[in-house]
């Protein structure tokens, strides 16, 4: 009996740094013995309750260190952790119970409602609430944790074998359950650790969900793999992120650029104490020009990643040290994991010309959850993922994203890409928020439009804004028309949901 997954990295911690803290959320902390023992009575409570190797256990609820010792005792077991998204309604909670075929579900007190009514529909045989409430049959999950032993497990975990179904985003269409090996998982790990130099003593600010592929593998678990710390916030908001870095004394972060546009637009911004952190870790977006600027006058660099779901997620990365003569760059491949850029009729991209990213690694899927036809669609070439993004390629090698394949438009037989508009348009100082999106046009097939949102307090018309891209862009990149909107549909990772836009505001 021999475990090799990530179910095992508790124990083995326990083992090196026991009395190191390993999680701390809101007063609370715990050292790595501690999590080892938790996991260890949670594992042996879920065997108890049915749930064998190849089951699927899911969780609901925002970052809390039960998410964290979930993941750990299911992976101790054998199991598949099925995260769920916290903005999920309850039916769709229900789709993605069913879909992964759960027989578990962990859940937080704030989810009880929508919890209870979607693992009903989907008949989940047992649902655990991390607090419980009279009115409420759930089974407690402090009660079960107290009740359980604490002997080995004695189970086989092999690094083929299944640990996660992440879903994906849902930024192009219905989200898709990515099969994630402990294979996958440790990769991924093991890809950051050697390209970042993250430390035992690192100090891991968590805000990003941990439903998310990357607020989970870029900075969480590498983190406890080393042995540092990491501090746990439930949910993304600004202001907290700014006191937690102060009284933590926080090190290091993952975030998209959202979350750090928020935090530099908070009157205590200026006030804040910034100088523990080592690294600003951002990605799962472009990161527009000024957020860079903004961070860079407080003398931090980001460092900048490009993945998916997918790929566990790290594909590329752009070290700190980079960030400056490469702006705008999402990097290298990481170290155990190649890429390639191919034309559409499959031959290589020349230099400098876009290209489809295609991806190879060990920390790559083996396929989507019950979906063979999606999975076999996604390889190509003998096992390179498709990842629908467009690159391109300096002579040094660093990789600029371009944008999704599928929100090309191709305007007098010129393919225009929104996500180069757009970031010229954010350069005008009334622009908040944009999507650039491909209408019907008689004379050019398809010409762009603009979606805005202005900051409030600047005044800007059509005119102005259009006029700032003039010179800027080749005229066919130039939208024909703009419309101002209150605001823009996005995912929980703040992407911009396009196909909504193409709904609301195209033709
Ligand atoms: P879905 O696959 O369900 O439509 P999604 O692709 O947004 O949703 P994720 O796996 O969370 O789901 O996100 C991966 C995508 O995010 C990439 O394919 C890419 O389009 C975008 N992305 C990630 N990092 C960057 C980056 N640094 N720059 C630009 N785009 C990025
Ligand atoms: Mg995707």
């Amino acid at each position: 009996m021999w475990n090799q997954g990530i179910g095992s990295w508790p124990a083995r911690r326990a083992r090196k740094t026991p009395d190191r803290i390993a999680v701390v959320h809101e007063e609370r902390r715990w050292t790595y013995r501690e999590l080892h023992q938790r996991v260890l009575r949670l594992a042996h409570a879920l065997r108890g309750l049915g749930t064998k190797r190849g089951d699927r256990v899911a969780y609901l609820g925002p970052n809390h260190p039960a998410f964290l010792e979930t993941l750990f005792a299911a992976g101790a077991l054998g199991a598949v952790f099925v995260p769920l998204n916290t903005r999920l309604a309850a039916p769709e909670l229900a789709y993605n119970l069913s879909d992964s075929g759960s027989t578990v579900l962990v859940h937080d007190v704030g989810q009880a409602e929508a919890a209870r009514a979607a693992a009903e529909a989907a008949g989940v045989r047992h649902r655990i609430a991390l607090a419980r409430s009279d009115d409420d049959d759930a089974l407690g999950y402090e009660d079960l944790l107290t009740g359980a032993e604490t002997g080995p497990l004695d189970e086989t975990v092999l690094p083929e074998d299944p640990c996660l179904i992440m879903y994906t985003s849902g930024t192009t269409g219905r989200p898709k359950g990515a099969v994630l090996s402990h294979g996958n998982i440790t990769w991924n790990s093991v890809n950051v650790l050697v390209d970042t130099d993250l430390t035992g003593d690192e100090v891991t600010l968590v805000v990003a969900p941990l439903f998310h592929s990357a607020g989970l593998n870029m900075t969480c678990l590498p983190t406890l793999l080393k042995g540092g710390r990491v501090v746990l916030l439930g949910s993304f908001d600004a202001e907290r992120v700014l006191e937690l870095i102060e009284s933590r004394r926080v090190t290091c972060m993952f975030g998209v650029p959202t979350m750090y546009d928020a935090m530099a637009a908070r009157p205590r911004w200026a006030t804040t104490d910034l100088s523990s952190l080592r690294t600003l870790n951002c990605g799962g977006a472009p990161v527009p020009a000024r957020t860079i600027a903004a961070y860079l006058d407080r003398g931090l660099a980001f460092s900048q990643g490009y993945g998916m779901t997918e790929a566990s997620p790290g594909v590329l990365y752009l070290d700190k040290e980079h960030a400056a003569a490469k702006a705008g760059s999402a990097g290298v491949p990481h170290f155990f994991t190649d890429t390639r850029l191919v034309l559409p009729d499959g031959s290589y991209a020349g230099p400098s010309e876009p290209g489809e990213i295609l991806v190879q690694g060990p920390n790559v899927m083996t396929g989507y959850w019950g979906r063979p036809e999606d999975t076999e669609a996604v390889f190509t070439d003998g096992g390179w993922l498709r990842t629908g993004d467009v690159a391109r390629v300096d002579e040094d090698g660093y990789a600029y994203i371009v944008d999704r394949v599928k929100d090309m438009f191709v305007s007098g037989g010129e393919n225009v890409y929104p996500a180069e508009v757009e970031g010229v348009l954010l350069t005008h100082p009334a622009v908040a928020e944009c999507a650039v999106i491909g209408v019907p046009d008689p004379v050019w097939g398809e010409v762009g439009r603009a979606v805005v949102v202005l900051d409030s307090g600047v005044r800007a018309d059509e005119e102005d804004l259009l006029g700032h891209l003039r010179g800027r862009l080749a005229a066919y990149k130039i939208p024909k028309s703009l419309v101002v909107t209150e605001s823009l549909p996005r995912t929980a990772t703040g992407k911009i949901v396009k196909s909504v836009v193409r709904d609301t505001h195209g033709d």
